[in-house]
């Protein structure tokens, strides 16, 4: 038996056909004597009759009915059969292969499976088991209908993302797993060295160096479906190991980039859905971003935005406003209309949402309501009237609307009202689920400053081109994200490309010529020998899927992901390894068993 066709492909124009199909046994029934199979392959799947009284004369009925008595779920099977249309009435038109069905006239188990752990036919909602029980059995869940679309998906949009690369001459260049530690922020993942005991490589938390190097060795432009790996709690959209379409251009700027990630953006939306996206995507900087979304990746597509009270509430008699201020702190107030909340957030709501502001970081909620043309809330007493109206005015507040303010330092009070305006959308439901918002947000500055410790940080790494003299109050960095949706699906810059200039953003970032020479020598060393203006970006693949898919978690679009505790069910990793290993690399063996603790009950927030 040879297969001629898939489960998917046989139609009306293939009546009467003699075929041969092998697959899955999705589900199989009895109507007395007529029995029916789904056979299913990543492909589609087929209805499978058998029906004795319509069997061509010679046909050994018996050995057939004895065969297919073998076909447990899920087992793998041969059918030699020929193609007939329906009986009217019973045709599935949700089935591209629903108005035919194949007779069988031969039959023979390939391989048969043990009882599945669970259904894989088409779910409905919330029949899937436990993931950890999908982790398990990956290879199973895989079978299911809705993973074999995403890994459709994502195959294709990769595939289409090379096109474009290619057209657009870029070569495809691998490079090292085992390295030296990059700075992408993350704790590594290392692995020891047996040959020179007690040192190691670190897998690469991006191949950021390598495609500089790239550039020096005038590839001018790279591309790579990069893995990347980092230490990092798990999250819905992070994995220790995830995947970086990652590029890297010489000769450009800014606008260049972002130009070519367009391009190819707008290559796959149109290869993916068949329509023109709409480029160029607009820009919003990171300042503005912040101030309004109380995100540096805000989800834009629906309203609720932040406005500043800083200056408004400035001498309003209230004590925690006053210390906030006092202390170089912002206000600042969101205006949920009374057309969309007024009516939906009552008084016990106003609470819920005070809980959850401080669970999210804020010191607290301020809210005040307009009514009979007023803004009355319980602390409307601190305030003057003249103060009052300035609020209702600079808010815009009209009848009904409701008013949540908060303060405190910059930037975690807009990170946390960014959460809340999030939470506050979700319960309201205004966010459009199937719009999808793509932009850039540049203007970054080049450093982070620990406000406790005084310590620089990069804001996105070291390599980034400084704007400006890095002695002046304030460095913007030539770096920008691409967002989509309010998440970061990648972020890009020039890169410096002067030893010089490279030495002293390390020495900004406070490591000493010793620290530099030992851990980032040879990179400045590679700038010294022409290296050319130079930039790039890297997009996250996994997100992108998720994102486009409309799935929770990159686990989702990912074949064979850790679970939320970094860990893969599937083959139990990470795992104990041998002593003898553990001696062979000079490495002290961990004393007793690894508790891996309960792998069910992490935290997949945010
Ligand atoms: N390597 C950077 C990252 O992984 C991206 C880039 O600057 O190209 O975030």
């Amino acid at each position: 038996m040879r297969r001629t066709n898939t489960c998917g492909e046989l139609r009306a124009a293939d009546l009467g056909k003699k075929v041969c199909l092998q697959g899955w046994v999705r589900f199989s029934r009895d109507h007395g004597g007529v029995a029916f199979i789904d056979l299913a392959d990543r492909y589609g799947i087929t209805q499978i009759v058998f029906d004795p009284e319509d069997l061509p004369a010679g046909t050994d009925v018996q050995r057939i009915s004895d065969i297919m008595k073998t076909f447990t779920r899920e087992s793998v099977v041969s059918i030699d059969g020929i193609v007939r249309k329906r009986v009217e009435g019973t045709e599935d038109g949700r089935n591209p292969t629903g108005e035919i069905e194949v007779l069988i006239t031969d039959a023979e188990l390939l391989n048969k499976s043990a009882a599945p752990p669970f259904e894989l036919g088409d779910q409905k909602e919330g029949v899937l088991p436990n993931e950890d029980v999908r982790m398990k059995y990956r290879y199973l869940d895989l079978r299911r209908t809705e993973m074999i679309q995403a890994m459709e998906f994502r195959s294709k949009l990769v595939h289409l993302a090379r096109q474009y690369l290619e057209q657009n001459g870029f070569l495809e260049i691998e490079t090292p797993i085992l390295g030296r530690s990059t700075p992408e922020g993350a704790r590594d993942y290392v692995v020891p060295s047996r040959v020179h005991p007690g040192t190691f490589y670190a897998l690469p938390q991006s191949p950021q160096q390598f495609k500089q190097m790239l550039m020096v060795a005038s590839m001018d432009r790279y591309y790579q479906v990069a893995r990347c790996f980092r230490d990092e709690d798990s999250r819905k959209d992070r994995q220790p190991e995830f995947t970086q379409l990652d590029l890297e251009m010489s000769f450009v700027d800014m606008k260049d980039i972002q130009d070519m990630m367009e391009g190819m953006v707008s290559y796959i939306w149109k290869g993916l859905y068949g329509q023109d996206l709409q480029t160029p995507f607009p820009h919003i900087a990171y300042r503005d971003a912040m101030e309004r979304f109380g995100s540096d990746k805000p989800d834009m597509r629906y309203g609720l935005e932040f406005v500043k009270l800083t200056d408004v509430v400035r001498d309003a008699p209230y004590k925690i406003f006053q210390n906030i201020l006092a202390e170089g702190g912002i206000v600042a107030g969101m205006n949920l209309k009374a057309d969309i909340a007024g009516e939906k957030i009552g008084r016990n709501d106003v609470d819920r949402y005070i809980h959850y502001a401080k669970k999210v970081g804020l010191g607290g909620l301020t809210w005040m309501r307009c009514v009979n043309g007023k803004l009355e809330s319980n602390i409307v007493k601190y305030f003057t009237p003249e103060i009052l109206e300035n609020i209702k005015t600079t808010m815009g507040a009209e009848e009904g609307d409701l008013l949540f303010i908060v303060a405190g330092p910059w930037k975690a009070t807009y990170e946390s009202a960014g959460f809340l305006r999030k939470k506050v959308a979700e319960d309201l439901d205004i966010v459009p689920k199937d719009q999808f918002q793509f932009f850039w947000m540049d203007q970054c500055p080049m450093f982070e400053v620990d406000p406790v410790s005084g310590k620089y940080d990069a804001f996105h790494h070291p390599f980034v081109l400084p704007e400006n003299d890095l002695d002046d109050d304030y460095v913007g960095g030539a770096c920008f994200d691409l967002c989509l949706n309010g998440n970061e699906l990648g972020s890009g810059s020039l890169r410096i490309h002067d030893p010089e200039l490279q030495k002293a953003v390390f020495h900004k970032l406070g490591m000493d010529d010793e620290r530099i020479e030992r851990s980032f020598g040879y990179f400045v060393e590679m700038l010294s020998y022409g290296a050319p203006p130079h930039g790039g970006i890297a997009i996250g693949i996994d997100r992108l899927c998720a994102i486009l898919l409309n799935k929770d978690t990159i686990r989702e679009v990912i074949a064979f992901p850790k679970n939320k505790r970094a860990v893969s069910l599937l083959d139990g990793s990470p795992s104990k390894i041998d002593d003898e290993k553990l001696e062979e690399l000079q490495i002290i063996s961990l004393a007793g068993d690894l508790d891996l603790g309960d792998f069910e009950d992490s935290d997949d927030s945010e």
